[in-house]
């Protein structure tokens, strides 16, 4: 059973005197790179041209703060048990009298960690989190050559309380909560 109509027969037949010059097959090739000159672009000059995200484009994680700048993260692991690349580790602690300030809830992560490496930048984390405490962002993971680098602890992945360095997410967050 034919499937499709790209199959070309292959006929051994002797080449005539023109197949034989060559020059008529090479100057088709140069005629296809030349057109190639005047189409447009496929590439771009990256780091110098950068491309537009899409809005729901995942890159690094951050884990967000409330209004307050109390960490909404409550360790409760279901974005460590939603990872399938098992990238997620966390330690929980007791928030103690004093530190209402630092934490949202009663139970927080005293380490978080990601590992880089492992994460497929899925975004089940995201949508496994109760507590819109974790959710990916446009930034890029930076590279490097050495991979101890990569697990990324709360230094790196708790947002900034200092104006004007606070994580927008506001895209995201419209878009989950109308799934
Ligand atoms: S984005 Fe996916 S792979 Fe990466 S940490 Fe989250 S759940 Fe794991
Ligand atoms: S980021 Fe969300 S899902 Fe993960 S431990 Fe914190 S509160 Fe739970």
């Amino acid at each position: 059973m034919q499937l499709t109509n790209r199959s070309k027969v292959v006929v051994n037949k002797k080449m005539s005197f023109v197949e034989r010059l060559y020059l008529p097959a090479i100057i088709g090739g140069l005629m296809i790179t030349f057109k190639h000159f005047f189409k447009k672009k496929a590439t771009i000059s990256y780091p110098e041209v950068q491309r537009d995200f899409s809005p729901v484009y995942r890159g690094q994680h951050v884990l967000k703060r409330d209004e307050q700048g109390r960490e909404n993260c409550t360790a409760c692991g279901l974005c460590a048990v939603a990872c399938p690349a098992e990238a997620i580790t966390m330690t929980a602690a007791e928030r103690q009298k004093g530190e209402e300030h630092l934490y949202r809830e009663e139970k927080y992560a005293s380490v978080y960690e990601i590992n880089m490496l492992r994460c497929i930048f899925c975004g089940l984390c995201e949508e496994a989190c109760p507590k819109e405490a974790i959710f990916l962002t446009d930034r890029i993971v930076n590279s490097d050559y050495q991979r101890n680098g990569f697990i990324y602890g709360k230094d790196q992945l708790v947002e900034s309380t200092e104006p004007g360095k606070r994580v927008d997410i506001s895209g995201r967050l419209k878009a989950h909560r109308h799934q």
